[in-house]
């Protein structure tokens, strides 16, 4: 220990820097955290959480409608922007105490500094003070990708600058249609806003299964959000306070903001990587083994800086397998089958294990089983979006592979049923399973 200052190193206070700090300390190792911005990083800080937060309110207007078909007025509702945002930044900064508090309650040091590397074992602040560690992680996470280069670039917003607009877009285009972009649209649209989505192609979320993709769009614009498909920005003009936003198709497009939501890049700028030798994989991401280590052996590094699966709970577990692995000698990895994820939309969106693309790709015999439906709510709101489920089961061994839903509650529905696919569930484990009716779930279990 005499030479080195710290057992480890935490470059970055988010969701994997935090988790490891915490657990490493835990194992008897002297820890130090530099956080440069605001401790809880991404998610708590302008990601996951303010997030969900904005879709609880937009999705009350959802209900305000459906209600009068189950006997409500609720006239004179009416919904202000200025409240959310302070009474979302009064949640966060609650949230940020409370990870400071853990933190230092874990014996951890927190430094509120930028920190970069100078060597395989040096960490250097922004203060100029050199420190050594045993072992250093890297959690630094990722930022919105700002890569356009038309005029008026810097005119458009990313997911960090509006979660503090001071007012209200009532009237947004989004570039992107991954889960940022549509996530905002139907927040947004939810909150009263006219939205357009931009993409460059012509079908939304890549990477998701194909009926998802294909559905998602109209379910989307029975809410009101508008989309433009295979065109891109040309630019971006400040004209009498509004943006003209200029097509590459000739049209132009009137708004109050214009959302850049294209992407995000893993933090490693102005990180050092060269003073230690670390390599990058040809993403620009820091490359590390199934142990989180890079070809340092005295530096790892977890989470989006990886750019593995860009999820939160995903570098929450590698953050906290390198500190069993390194400080508690009980060396574990992560496993990335059957991740279930949600996106945000309305409605919402819930998907776990493979797409059908995927498992044809593997060249796996399918069964196929989907159902959509109205759902019961909507027989008396009148509500016209319907529920969509797929599963998509191995003919060989009767194994369900993927499930892909849309409608409400999605994302809660698949979080239990990646339980029952970790344990290698069949469609006929499904099957014997009892419905719970009436709910939206059982659908699940009585797909013939
Ligand atoms: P981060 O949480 O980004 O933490 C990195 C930290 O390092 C930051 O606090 C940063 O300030 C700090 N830092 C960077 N460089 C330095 C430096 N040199 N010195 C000191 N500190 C530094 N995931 C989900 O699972 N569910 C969701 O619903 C969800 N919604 C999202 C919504 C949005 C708008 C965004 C942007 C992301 C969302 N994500 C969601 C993704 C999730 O936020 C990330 O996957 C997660 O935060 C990654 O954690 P991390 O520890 O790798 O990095
Ligand atoms: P995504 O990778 O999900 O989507 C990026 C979108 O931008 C795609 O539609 C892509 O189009 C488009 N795009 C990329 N480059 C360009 C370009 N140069 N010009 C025009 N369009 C472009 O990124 P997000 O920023 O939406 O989200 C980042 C990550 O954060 C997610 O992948 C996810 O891991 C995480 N996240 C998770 C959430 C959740 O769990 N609910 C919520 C929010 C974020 P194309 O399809 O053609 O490539």
């Amino acid at each position: 220990m005499d030479q080195f200052d710290v057992d480890l190193f935490v470059i970055g206070g988010g969701s994997g820097g935090v988790r490891a700090a915490r657990i490493a300390a835990g194992h008897g190792a002297k820890v130090m955290l530099a956080e440069e911005y605001r401790l809880g990083g991404t998610c708590v800080i302008r990601g996951c959480v303010p997030k969900k937060l904005f879709v609880y309110a937009a999705r009350f207007a959802h209900e305000f409608e459906d209600a009068a078909g189950f006997g409500w007025s609720v006239e004179g509702a009416r919904f202000d922007w200025p409240t959310l945002i302070a009474n979302k930044d009064k949640e966060i900064a609650r949230l940020e105490g409370a990870y400071t508090a853990n933190l230092a309650r874990s014996g951890v040091e927190i430094v509120h500094q930028r920190a970069s590397l100078a060597g395989p074992h040096t960490v250097r602040l922004a203060d100029g003070t050199e420190l050594r560690a045993r072992t250093i992680l890297i959690a630094t996470g990722g930022r919105p990708n700002r890569g356009l280069d038309f005029p008026g670039c810097e005119l458009g917003i990313s997911s960090n600058e509006i979660f503090h607009l001071e007012r209200f877009p009532a009237r947004i285009v989004i570039q992107g249609a991954g889960y940022i972009a549509l996530e905002f649209a139907s927040l947004l649209a939810g909150l009263g806003a006219k939205v357009t989505v931009i993409h460059r192609g012509d079908k939304l979320l890549r990477g998701f299964d194909g009926d998802i993709r294909d559905r998602i769009v109209d379910e989307m614009a029975q809410t009101g959000v508008e989309f433009a498909f295979n065109v891109t920005i040309e630019g971006i003009y400040a004209e009498g306070g509004e943006k003209r936003v200029r097509l590459n198709d000739g049209r132009d497009l009137y708004a109050d903001e214009v959302m850049l939501a294209i992407g995000r890049v893993p933090n490693t700028i102005g990180l050092g990587l060269d003073a230690a030798e670390v390599h990058l994989d040809e993403a620009g991401a820091i490359a590390v083994d199934e142990h989180s280590r890079t070809n340092i052996p005295s530096i790892y590094a977890v989470g989006d800086v990886t750019n593995r699966v860009n999820l939160t709970p995903v570098a929450i577990r590698e953050g906290h397998a390198f500190a069993d692995t390194v400080f508690g000698q009980r060396p574990w990895q992560v496993t990335y089958d059957n991740i279930p994820t949600a996106v945000f939309t309305e409605p919402e969106i819930g998907t776990v294990g493979l797409t059908e693309e995927e498992a044809r790709a593997q060249g796996r015999r399918l069964d196929i089983y989907k159902t959509d439906f109205r759902p019961l709510k909507a027989t008396l709101s009148g509500r016209t979006s319907r529920v969509f489920m797929k599963i998509v089961v191995d003919q060989a061994d009767d194994r369900v592979l993927g499930l892909h839903l849309i409608g409400e509650g999605s994302g809660e529905i698949v979080q239990m049923a990646a339980i029952a696919m970790n344990i290698g569930a069949t469609k006929a484990d499904f099957d014997r399973t009892m419905a719970l009716h009436p709910s939206s779930a059982e659908e699940l279990v009585t797909l013939r």
